[in-house]
């Protein structure tokens, strides 16, 4: 008997069996309906085989794409996906397979409407000439891309070492045999301008994928990636799902970037290993790029699982910046030494950027009195403090950085009533409101997730207009932009990055410090590097003097191995919430002793259970465990004891397989 294993978009780890009607023409890869409870559902058919049901099996109903709407390979990917990260096989169909496509869909026409081929200011001035370590990463990888099978690079890169210029020419080699090219970005403003200097210079179907593009956008590009009418999508993360006609190449740029790793929904993946798995399958070139690799791809570098190839030099003459420390002032963001150097500039009518760590203006508020911290109702983590918007009267608002909370800031202590609340911390809008006091006459723009959001206007063109002295902002500004009259970038606490309580705390500290200040001297002027620290002897902030990301990487993941930490183990994180603390905690608890009866002897730790960081959602109390698999241990036997775990009604518990987000 013929019978066919059907995925729907619920929570649940398989697909369900049918038998197949005989005179029904259906491959894997198409939309049927079939009965699903007590109603007919749409699913899509992830495997036919021939065998003797078990128990008496329902049939399928009727056919709702006559050809298969997900090519095979992408079918095949949602299955790996499924398996990797331990998420329902239906919700990595669905992410694969988005709700537009309708049966029988073709690409319009015209795919993706040339962009106007106006150069950006900040393009390389032409002609130029490659230095020796871009010539020899083209030589290399053009070869590799030229034997048609997998094979992985890390392509590790100064700042400025224009890695851009790299992969411009490899992506239109890759086309130019017919084959289509995918480049990854970490950050959904980057996407744009890669998009238009690729559409521009490029010549041929360029598509756009992020998830603010429009429905109809979104259409053309999947179906011109599926029919290869495109022949390259520049996107954010969820590119990686998109379909291929004969990939040839997949490029993730700061490959090091989190956002490359899907967290507040299901299926939790990471574009790199998604890159990679599909780069394999179509026997294609992955190469990662960054200047700072993550320790996970460069563990994979000195194992030799991808090869590595570095471009030492900047592109243009100058010299890496001088880095220097200034002691971070008591009750102020900006330094004397800060100031000077921002007058300089000011002076020599060159641009400086300031990175903060938050937005808003300060980071908490509290009662010095009796210790009160404001919170979120809804999260139960700390909320910021921003100025009002100006015709509400009040100077500040709190707001909750997790969900959309905000409420005005209290006069008084809601707990003891005493006045003198506390503002402690900086964000973005302090540092602003502090340089307009010591320097009313300097320019400034500032660059955050607020601003981006609430304007249209894009900041990123007005300051490299040079409408702007100074650009405060938030690791936002750290990214790929390239700002030609900067010469100076100020960090206001490098500290603060580093006392976060994660063990990737000063890996991202680093890669952080590293990339903004490579956002200084680019463009033959002399760079300099301010670092606000009290703690100048800590590694991230030392080898960020020194420069040498190899020296820390290689000491970072040598620490990571004696505290037996990713990438050298596996982490499985379970969060738990529901209404009932009682019964959230109790499942929890339970879970916890199945755990570590079931998995300790094959070396699994369990930690927790304990209340996350980020102590509830939606007002729901939150309780989260780890499971710390050992180096070769298994993540299926881990996965599989842990679906063994009841979850009572009224509980949600979701399964992250090498989570980056421990709140
Ligand atoms: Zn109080
Ligand atoms: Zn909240």
């Amino acid at each position: 008997m013929k019978i066919a294993e059907v995925a729907f978009p619920v929570p649940l780890p398989q697909g369900f069996h049918y038998l197949v009607p005989e005179s029904m023409p259906v491959s894997a890869g198409c939309r049927v309906r079939a009965p699903f409870g007590p109603r007919i559902a749409v699913g899509t058919v992830v495997s036919l085989f021939d065998g003797e049901p078990h128990r008496p099996l329902k049939a399928l109903g009727s056919l709702v794409d006559p050809e298969p709407v997900l090519p095979h390979e992408l079918l095949e990917c949602a299955v790996w996906m499924s398996r990797r990260y331990a998420a329902p096989i239906g919700e990595c169909i669905k992410a694969v397979l988005p709700a537009f496509v309708k049966p029988g869909a073709r690409a319009a026409h015209r795919v993706s409407a040339p962009v106007s081929a106006v150069a950006r200011a900040s393009d390389p001035v032409a002609p130029f000439v490659l230095t020796s370590g871009q010539d020899r990463a083209i030589k290399v990888l053009g070869e590799r891309l030229t034997q048609r099978k997998f094979s992985g690079v890390l392509l590790y890169g100064v700042p400025a070492s224009g890695k851009t210029e790299v992969y411009l020419r490899l992506i239109r080699r890759a086309i130019a045999g017919g084959g289509q090219a995918l480049f990854l970005l970490p950050e959904i403003s980057l996407t744009l301008p890669f998009f238009e200097e690729f559409s521009a210079s490029l010549g041929a179907p360029v598509a756009l994928w992020h998830s603010r593009l429009t429905p109809r956008q979104r259409r053309e590009a999947w179906l011109g990636m599926a029919s290869g009418e495109v022949k390259v999508v520049v996107g954010a993360r969820s590119a990686a799902l998109l379909p291929f006609k004969d990939l040839r190449l997949a490029v993730l740029d700061e490959e090091q970037d989190e956002s490359f790793k899907q967290e507040g929904q299901s299926p939790y993946y990471h574009a790199r290993e998604l890159a990679f798995h599909r780069a394999q399958s179509w026997g294609a070139l992955a190469v990662l790029g960054s200047a700072t690799p993550s320790l996970e791809a460069w563990r994979m570098a000195r194992q030799g699982a991808v090869d590595f190839l570095d471009m030492p030099e900047r592109v243009s003459s100058s010299a890496r910046p001088k880095v220097s420390v200034a002691p971070i002032p008591a009750g102020q963001a900006l330094s004397q030494e800060l100031i000077e150097r921002i007058k300089i500039r000011l002076a020599r009518r060159e641009q400086s950027i300031l990175l903060v760590n938050r937005r808003g203006f300060s980071t908490v508020l509290l009662c010095p009195k009796c210790g009160w911290v404001a919170r979120c109702p809804s999260c139960g983590v700390a909320q910021i403090q921003h100025e009002a918007a100006q015709d509400s009267g009040a100077l500040f608002e709190l707001r909750c950085h997790h969900c959309s909370h905000r409420e005005s800031s209290p006069a008084l202590c809601p707990r003891c009533k005493t006045q003198g609340l506390r503002a402690a911390g900086v964000g973005t809008q302090k540092v602003m409101a502090e340089l307009r006091r010591v320097l009313p006459g300097a320019r400034v723009l500032r660059m955050d997730q607020d601003t981006l959001r609430a304007k249209e206007e894009r900041i990123y063109d007005r300051f490299l207009a040079g409408e702007a002295d100074i650009l405060i902002g938030t690791k936002l500004v750290a990214k790929s932009f390239h700002f030609p009259n900067v010469t100076l970038v100020g960090v206001i606490d490098a500290d603060s990055m580093l006392h976060m309580p994660d063990f990737r705390a000063s890996e991202r500290a680093m890669q952080l410090l590293a990339q903004v200040s490579g956002r200084s001297g680019r463009a033959g002027k002399e760079g300099e590097v301010v670092l606000q620290s009290l703690k100048p002897e800590h590694e991230a902030v030392a080898k960020t003097i020194d420069g040498d990301y190899a020296a820390f990487a290689d000491a970072e993941l040598s620490s990571r191995r004696h505290l037996g930490y990713p990438p050298h183990t596996t982490l499985i994180r379970l969060v738990w919430s529901g209404k009932s603390e009682e019964t959230v905690l109790g499942a929890a608890e339970k879970t916890a002793e199945e755990l570590r009866a079931k998995l300790s002897q094959a070396g699994h730790e369990i930690t927790g259970p304990a209340p996350a960081v980020v102590r509830m959602t939606e007002g729901k109390p939150r309780f989260h465990l780890l499971i710390k698999i050992p180096e070769l241990g298994e993540i299926e036997r881990a996965v599989s004891a842990v679906r063994a775990c009841a979850v009572p009604s009224g509980v949600k518990r979701t399964i992250n397989v090498d989570p980056y987000d421990l709140f």
